[in-house]
């Protein structure tokens, strides 16, 4: 029997229409240094439809991809609006990838327009002559074109576009499994993979950001991306807030802890996301010049594994309580966030907030054992994570990488175990892990132990080749300014919080741990400089 309920495209287009109108005074404001400039959601939806006219102009039909090399402003949010409701589809490009790799997505996407920030043209016109497909490009903002002079290319100035347009778009009734906006992964291995999100799946991945269970943003909030929107949608906030008529504070290319201090002290969120190295860079800046930052009232952060210090220093010294979430590009990302269970102990909830999390209802989750049987619940068995649901990819883009999917599941990549009360946690990226003598290492844990120590400001251990044991673990450590602690005290204070026989017998003393596009711990660049075991 087929339902009486009436058949609703679950589109961007509804988040759209919804957030500019019921929530038309809810506001976006892009941080520009020294102040914000505020555009009222109403507004943002008058500047998509003028935008969506413009595209078209342009000769934009289809499921043609625009792609979008900004930073958080309120211009790339109207880009995100205005492109998938249009029926077209949004890429967006992550800045930071090697040059070579950006023309790659850009080629690999058939990319027709790019809109991109005034002050990110350098980079566009350096891979310009690589790129096969783009017919046009918008500058947002100011910045110097007359390098793409010669392109055969057309340059548009944003606002000119927009100036010439109506206010009002006919937005086209669209399916809702139609893809949306798409987003390569970083590539730790081989070419950049991308993903498509579809309007459905965006749409259910907003809502799901949207309860309690997971970031609970209202239209009393004030959300701090700071997670750049090139990055898994900005880990989905973006669309959310607009959903639920949360304002918006967008930082646009000012990301370093200083600025970032002021915009919060001025503006006031009361969510943000970022990576732990953004929340550790803005710890210690609290510490030497200390500003309010108790507007704040939760901070997701996920991304790499958040140590437990830099969530107990922001508590107890900021009142702030951060969210441990896990996820991947491939997952929307939303995948599980950390909320402790009722009625536990404080010391009890600290301990679950360390976790990964707890699966929302559109996240099944299975682990895989290494003779490939499904591994139980219990808190103690590891297997890889494998999962499955409406936000989660089934297959890359143009690419035939069965090797990341099992049987309808995704596998992920990530070693973890489940408790009996569904708590994930991961115990190490599957090619992160130390195999010494037939025992698994988790360099996680190591990491997080060495970062608990005052004098630690970043750790990351890896896998070097022994004669002995296959492999032992290298622990690289960048210690704080001032720090005198030397490799005997840290040997010790990880001796009396693992087992012996995972403490490492090499160290390294860096200035830097090198990272990848996003922001991570780069350990691929770690273990080519350490390959033969030996320190240098
Ligand atoms: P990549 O880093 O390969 O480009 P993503 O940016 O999508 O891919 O990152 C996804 C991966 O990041 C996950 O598979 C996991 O290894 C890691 N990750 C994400 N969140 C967490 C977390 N809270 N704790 C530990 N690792 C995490």
């Amino acid at each position: 029997m087929l339902s009486t309920m009436q058949d609703q495209p679950l589109t961007i287009t509804q988040i759209l229409r919804h957030g500019s109108t019921v929530h038309g005074e809810a506001q976006v404001a892009t941080w520009t240094g020294t102040e914000a400039r505020r555009r009222s959601y109403a507004e943002v939806g008058r500047r998509a439809a003028r935008l969506a006219w413009a595209l078209r102009g342009l000769g934009v039909t289809g499921d043609e991809r625009v792609g979008t090399l900004m930073w958080n402003n309120a211009e790339h949010l109207e880009a995100y609006l205005a492109v998938p409701s249009m029926g077209a589809v949004l890429h967006t490009l992550n800045l930071r990838l090697a040059p070579n790799q950006l023309a790659y997505v850009i080629n690999h996407a058939e990319d027709q327009v790019i809109l991109v920030d005034g002050s990110v043209l350098p980079l566009l016109t350096a891979i310009e002559p690589l790129l096969t497909t783009v017919r046009h490009i918008v500058v947002v903002g100011t910045g110097d074109a007359s390098a793409l002079a010669g392109s055969g290319r057309t340059v548009h100035d944003y606002e000119e576009l927009l100036a010439a347009q109506p206010d009002e778009f006919d937005w086209p009734e669209l399916d809702e499994r139609s893809a949306a906006a798409m987003c390569y992964t970083s590539g730790t291995t081989g070419d950049p993979k991308g993903v498509a999100y579809s309007h459905r799946s965006t749409y259910l991945h907003s809502m799901q950001i949207n309860t309690a269970e997971s970031f609970g943003l209202s239209w009393s909030d004030i959300v701090l991306p700071v997670v750049p929107m090139f990055h898994a949608n900005a880990w989905g906030l973006a669309y959310a807030a607009f959903m639920c008529g949360a304002s918006m504070l967008m930082p646009d290319r000012y990301l370093q802890p200083a600025p970032l201090a002021a915009m919060i002290a001025a503006e006031q969120p009361t969510v943000a996301g970022a990576v732990p190295t953004i929340w550790s860079g803005l710890l210690d800046e609290l510490d030497a010049r200390p500003v309010d930052v108790s507007s704040l009232d939760r901070v997701v952060v996920g991304g790499s594994a958040c140590p437990p210090a830099l969530m107990r220093a922001f508590q107890e010294r900021h009142q702030v309580t951060i969210l441990h979430a896990w996820g991947m590009t491939e997952t929307s990302p939303l995948g599980a966030v950390a909320h402790p269970p009722a009625r536990v102990s404080e010391e009890d909830a600290w301990a679950y907030r360390y976790t990964q999390g707890r699966f929302p209802c559109g996240v099944r989750a299975r682990l895989i054992g290494p003779d490939g049987s499904v591994m139980p619940h219990d808190g103690d068995s590891v297997g890889e994570l494998e999962v499955r649901g409406p936000w989660v990819a089934a297959a890359y883009y143009l690419d035939q990488d069965a090797e990341k999917f099992d049987d309808g599941w995704l596998r992920t990549g990530d070693v973890a175990t489940i408790s009996a009360d569904g708590y994930l946690t991961l115990t190490d990226r599957a090619k992160d892990v130390i195999k010494s003598g037939g025992e698994w290492i988790s360099s996680v844990d190591l990491e997080n132990n060495l970062m608990a120590h005052p004098s630690v400001a970043e750790a990351a251990v890896i896998a070097v080749p022994d004669p002995q044991w296959s492999e032992r673990p290298l622990a690289t450590v960048v210690l704080r300014e001032g720090a005198t602690a030397g490799v005997e005290e840290l040997r010790d204070f990880l001796a009396e919080r693992v087992p012996r026989w995972q403490v490492p017998e090499r160290w390294a003393i860096i200035a830097e741990v090198p990272k990848t596009s996003v922001g991570k711990f780069d350990k691929k660049r770690l273990r080519a400089r350490y390959a033969d075991g030996e320190l240098d």
